[in-house]
């Protein structure tokens, strides 16, 4: 299958937003096999919309997804394009008008009529249906090209790529009778260039399955989609790679495909039946948001104290006057207290604490931007560690020292 992503929306353009979506599809679409060849950007333009479709169907596309412009507002106008496009007309939809009424009913609100404009199907389209907004989406078949439209915003765009699109590209690719499996390997402590050095003649000379390495916020992952006629035998095709993988790599992967390091760290505390918490200074509570993103975390995780300010750690942690002013706020000593007390202020089994310098102001010869103390309170005494991270901004600093946190708890 060739697949492009047509992305419609002029704040894109205008550099206002990130095309995240297209970030989005293209991995989601990798992972399951189908090839992306294009990714195209249009402004709110009705004759540069149908351009573009036109475009991505001369240069063999058979599927494209499109996002954004299928809201209640004049500029939204990807449904009038792909109408137009593929020479069928567009009618109300009743059972949408309700829907849409029933959204705002909801919330005691009106239905302005302008909304009426979403409830908008193009003839012979397939609805995709949106719980989480009032634009719903479609999909329609037009001369051998698969169009999906979807919602601008990620919060609804995406799950319905994962509810319902996904489904529907499998089954065209059933049609096909290639099934294919992906397998994502997640590595720590390890820079991608570093990583490709190492496993290079394997990303090479492998087509089956792909070998693609992917470095996304200080962490590197490896791609390993096998294509076969079953997902048993697409699966047993990506074993063999995965090893020779693992010999080599193996002490920096971490996990695989959504064990991110804060789902990680829950599975081994859960297994031991042990609870975790935190005292951030330099991540301001980053540590406590990663891990409460995960739902059910209050089964290990009691809390994240974010003491920045040298008063707080005093009062909260219980870190001594004489540290503070014999080594200061951003040292080996200072962070073993803030560790030591998290854990005795928590009760709980482990602890992690992080304090140093995210910049970009603050730094010293001795103490540059990006020095940073990581320790790790447990049940068997209190290890640190020093960080100096050369290169970065306060949030790239910040998201290293959180995610290095979390790591240091699962090795
Ligand atoms: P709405 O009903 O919210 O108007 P829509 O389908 O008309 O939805 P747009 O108006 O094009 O979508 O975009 C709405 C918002 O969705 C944008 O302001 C932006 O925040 C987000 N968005 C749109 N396109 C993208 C994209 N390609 N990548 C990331 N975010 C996007
Ligand atoms: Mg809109």
């Amino acid at each position: 299958m060739r697949a492009e992503i047509l992305a419609v929306g002029t704040e894109l353009l205008m550099g206002q937003i990130a095309n995240t979506n297209a970030q989005y599809l293209s991995q989601r679409l990798a992972e399951i096999g189908v090839g992306v060849y294009h990714h195209t950007v249009v402004g709110d333009n009705f004759d540069r919309a149908t351009a573009a479709l036109q475009t991505a169907k001369d240069r063999g596309a058979n599927v494209v997804i499109l996002t954004g412009g299928l809201g209640p507002t004049e500029d939204d106008l990807t449904r009038e394009a792909v109408a137009s496009f593929v020479g069928r007309s567009l009618r109300t939809s009743d059972e949408i008008v309700e829907y849409i009424r029933s959204f705002y009913t909801y919330r005691g609100l009106e239905m302005p009529e302008n909304n009426k404009q979403q409830a908008m199907v193009i003839e012979g389209a397939a609805v995709l249906h949106n719980p989480r907004g009032t634009a719903p989406g479609m999909y329609l078949e037009h001369d051998g090209l698969h169009l999906f439209l979807l919602p601008g915003p990620p919060t609804e765009m995406r799950p319905m790529y994962e509810e319902q699109v996904q489904t529907i590209l499998k089954r065209l690719q059933g049609a096909n009778e290639v099934v294919f499996a992906s397998r994502f390997l997640r590595l720590f402590g390890i820079g991608e260039s570093a990583m490709e050095e190492r496993i290079a003649d394997i990303i090479r000379t492998q087509s089956n399955p792909t070998v693609a390495p992917y470095a996304s916020e200080g962490e590197v992952k490896i791609r390993l989609t096998a294509s076969a006629a079953s997902e048993q035998e697409a699966q047993a095709l990506i074993v063999p790679i995965e090893k020779s993988i693992r010999d080599r790599i193996g002490p920096y992967i971490y996990g695989i495909d959504d064990e991110s390091l804060e789902v990680k760290v829950g599975q081994l505390l859960r297994a031991q039946g042990q609870t975790l918490a935190a005292a951030e200074s330099c991540t301001g509570g980053l540590i406590g948001k990663m891990i409460t993103d995960l739902s059910g975390c209050s089964d290990f995780f009691y809390g994240s104290l974010v003491t920045y300010h040298n008063s707080v750690k005093r009062s909260v942690l219980g870190v001594e006057e004489a540290v503070l002013s014999a080594h200061g706020a951003v040292s080996a000593e200072c962070a073993v207290q803030m560790a030591d007390g998290a854990r005795q202020a928590a009760g709980t089994d482990w602890a992690i604490s992080v304090t140093g310098i995210a910049g970009p102001g603050g730094g010293t010869d001795e103490k540059p931007v990006g020095l940073v103390y990581i320790a790790v309170a447990g049940p068997d005494g209190t290890t640190v560690n020093q960080h100096r991270w050369k290169h970065g901004d306060r949030t790239q600093i910040r998201l290293r020292a959180a995610k290095t946190a979390l790591h240091s708890l699962i090795q």
